[in-house]
C-alpha cells in the first residue's frame, strides 16, 4: 500500500514528466520551466521558499507548474525592498517613468499572443478574451504614457496679497495589487501603470491559481525596469494564499493596498487597511442587471446580453446576472437567447473557435450546482442549462464546464439571495416588468453596484436611466452590454462593490499624496480670514 508520506511526494516530483503539448507549447514561448519548482517571488531577485501552489488547468485538470510561494519572512523582505525602491523611483521624473512605462507597453506588445495563450490555459478564458486581457494592459500602459506629463495639480487663488495656494500631487509610497483570478494580468496592468507613472513601487499578490500568469508579466515588467537602471522591486511580487495576503495587506509599510476580488475578503481588507489610516481602493463583485425596453433593437440587446452573460464562462465581475424583460418583449427575446445558449458548445479555450470555456475551479462548480438547486427549491423554471457538462470527451472531461443557464424565479424578490448575490458562473436569472421605474428599482435593490445597461431608442428612458432616479451601479450603459469596459473611464462600482475607480478618469488620483502649498511671496504675513494675532496692532 502507498503511504500518505510516499504520496505526497510523489505530487512533488519534478514536473519532467509529459506536459501535454498544448500546455508546453504555451509555456515555453514565454520561457517557462515546468520541469522543476518556480519561485514566486520577485523583489530585485527571484525567490521564494513557502508552500508549494499548483497551477492547474481548468481545462484538463493537468498540474502545469508547481511555485514557490514567499514566506513570512520573504514577504517582509519584498515590502522593505519596494519602500527602498519607492526611495529611487519617487525622484526619476514622472516623464522619464512615463518612458519606462512606454517600454513596458512595447514590450507587452511583443508577447501580446503568447501572454494571451497563457491567460486562456491557466485562467480558462477563450483566446480573444485573454488576448484582449494583455491589449488591456497594453492600452492602460498607454495611458500611463501620456499620463506621466499630465498628472497636474492646481494654483489656487489665495484671498492674502502676495500669496499663492498650490496643489501639489507626490508620489504616496508603496502600492500593493492584491489581484482577483479572473483577470490574472489586467487587473495588475490598471494598477501598475497609474502606480508607475505617479511614482510608487508596486508589489503585486496575485490569486494564487494563475501565478503563471503573474510570473510571465512580472519577468516582462522587470527586464524593462533592469535595462533602466531602475530597482526591480519597484514592481514586485508575493506568491502566497490568504496568509500572504493578510501580511501585506497589515503592514503599515504599505501605504495603499489595491485590492480587488470578493465581497468578503474586500470587507475585511478594508476594516484591517482602514485600521491603521491606510489608502484603500476596493474593486469587488458584482451583480449586474440588463434592462430591456420594448423599443430596443433586439438584435443588439441579445448578442450583447448573450456575451455578457456567457462570456467568460459568467467570471468576469460585470457578468450579466440578472435581466430584467419588458412584459412586451419577454417571448421573442428569450426565444432568440436560448436559441443562443443551444447552439453554444465547450471547448479548449485555446481553440480559436471555442466560445465557452471551463469555470476556474471545482469550487465553482459547486458553487454553480448549489445556485441552480436553491433556484429548483424556489420553483424557478430552469429554461436551459441547469448542470455540469458529464460526457465531454478526453482531455476537457478533467476540466469544469458547466451549462450556461437561464432560470426565471416565479418573482423578482430583490432579498432572496437568488437576486441578490453573485453567483461567479454563467447563471442568468430572469424577470418581467410593465414600467421602467420597477425595473430600476429592481436593478438598485442589491448590495452590489457595478455594472447596468438598459436598451432602449427613447430618450426619454435614456435620461431617467443615467440620472438622480436612475441606475445606482458605478456603469450605466445604454445600449451596451453590462460587460467589456474600456480603460478611457474610470472603472469601478458603488455599495458593496466597493467604491472604488481604477484605469482612467481621475482614477489616477489616487495613487498620489496630495498636499496643499501655501507660498507667501510677499513681505508681510497676514492670516487667513483676516484673523489678527499680535500684540502691537
Ligand atoms: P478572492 O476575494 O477570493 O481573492 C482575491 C485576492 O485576495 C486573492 O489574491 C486572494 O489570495 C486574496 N485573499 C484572500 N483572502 C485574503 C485575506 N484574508 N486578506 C488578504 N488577501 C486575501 O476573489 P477571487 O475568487 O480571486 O475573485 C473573484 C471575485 O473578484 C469576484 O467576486 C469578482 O466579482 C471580483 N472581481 C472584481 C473586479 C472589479 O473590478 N470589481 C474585477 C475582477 C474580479
Amino acid at each position: 500500500m502507498i503511504t500518505r508520506r510516499a504520496l505526497s511526494s510523489l505530487r512533488r516530483a519534478p514536473l519532467a514528466r509529459g506536459l501535454s503539448s498544448r500546455a508546453s507549447t504555451v509555456l515555453s514561448a514565454l520561457d517557462i520551466r515546468a520541469d522543476r519548482e518556480l519561485p514566486g517571488v520577485y523583489d530585485g531577485e527571484w525567490t521564494g521558499s513557502g508552500d508549494v501552489l499548483e497551477s492547474v488547468c481548468p481545462t484538463t485538470g493537468e498540474v502545469l507548474a508547481r511555485v514557490k510561494s514567499a514566506t513570512p519572512a520573504e514577504v517582509e523582505r519584498a515590502i522593505q525592498r519596494s519602500r527602498e525602491a519607492y526611495k529611487v523611483i519617487r525622484s526619476v521624473p514622472a516623464p522619464k517613468r512615463g518612458e519606462i512605462l512606454r517600454q513596458i507597453r512595447e514590450a507587452l506588445a511583443t508577447k501580446r499572443d503568447a501572454l494571451g495563450a497563457l491567460v486562456s490555459l491557466e485562467m480558462g478564458k477563450i483566446r480573444t478574451e485573454g488576448e484582449g486581457e494583455v491589449q488591456e494592459f497594453i492600452d492602460i500602459a498607454d495611458y500611463g504614457v501620456g499620463l506621466s506629463r499630465m498628472m497636474n495639480g492646481r494654483v489656487v487663488a489665495s484671498e492674502r496679497p502676495g500669496h499663492s495656494i498650490l496643489e501639489v500631487p507626490n508620489p504616496l509610497g508603496v502600492v500593493a495589487v492584491l489581484s482577483a483570478f479572473n483577470f490574472p494580468v489586467a487587473v495588475y496592468g490598471w494598477n501598475l501603470a497609474l502606480s508607475l507613472a505617479a511614482g510608487n513601487a508596486t508589489l503585486w499578490k496575485p490569486a494564487p491559481s494563475t501565478p503563471l500568469c503573474s510570473i510571465a508579466v512580472t519577468k516582462i515588467v522587470s527586464e524593462v525596469l533592469e535595462r533602466n537602471g531602475v530597482p526591480g522591486a519597484v514592481a514586485g511580487l508575493v506568491l502566497g494564499g490568504k496568509a500572504v495576503g493578510e501580511h501585506v495587506v497589515g503592514s503599515s509599510d504599505v501605504d495603499m493596498v489595491s485590492f480587488t476580488g470578493s465581497e468578503a475578503v474586500g470587507r475585511e481588507v478594508g476594516k484591517v487597511v482602514q485600521g491603521r489610516f491606510g489608502k484603500v481602493l476596493l474593486e469587488l463583485g458584482g451583480n449586474n442587471a440588463a434592462v430591456v425596453m420594448p423599443d430596443a433593437d433586439l438584435n443588439l440587446a441579445v448578442s450583447a446580453v448573450f456575451f455578457g452573460a456567457v462570456g467568460t464562462a459568467g467570471q468576469r465581475c460585470t457578468t450579466t446576472r440578472r435581466l430584467y424583460l419588458h412584459s412586451n418583449v419577454v417571448e421573442d427575446f428569450l426565444a432568440r437567447l436560448e436559441g443562443l445558449y443551444q447552439s453554444v458548445r465547450p471547448g479548449d479555450p485555446l481553440d480559436r473557435s471555442t466560445l465557452l470555456g471551463p469555470l476556474h475551479n471545482r469550487a465553482a462548480v459547486q458553487t454553480y450546482d448549489t445556485a441552480i438547486q436553491h433556484l429548483k427549491e424556489i420553483g424557478a423554471e430552469i429554461m436551459t442549462g441547469g448542470a455540469p457538462y458529464r460526457d465531454l470527451a478526453s482531455p476537457l472531461n478533467g476540466g469544469n464546464f458547466v451549462m450556461p443557464t437561464i432560470a426565471i424565479p416565479q418573482e423578482v424578490n430583490v432579498k432572496d439571495k437568488v437576486w441578490s448575490t453573485e453567483t461567479f458562473a454563467p447563471v442568468l436569472t430572469v424577470g418581467v416588468f410593465d414600467k421602467l421605474e420597477q425595473a430600476i428599482e429592481w436593478n438598485n435593490g442589491v448590495p452590489q453596484g457595478l455594472s447596468s445597461s438598459l436598451w432602449t431608442r427613447d430618450i426619454r428612458n435614456v435620461g431617467k436611466w443615467i440620472g438622480p432616479a436612475g441606475s445606482d451601479a458605478g456603469i450605466v450603459n445604454v445600449n451596451v452590454g453590462t460587460s467589456g469596459a474600456e480603460i478611457g473611464a474610470a472603472f469601478g462600482g458603488n455599495k458593496s462593490t466597493g467604491w472604488g475607480r481604477e484605469s482612467g478618469g481621475d482614477a489616477w488620483k489616487q495613487y498620489v499624496r496630495w498636499s496643499a502649498a501655501t507660498i507667501n511671496f510677499s513681505d508681510e504675513a497676514p492670516l487667513a480670514q483676516g484673523v489678527q494675532f499680535s500684540n502691537t496692532a
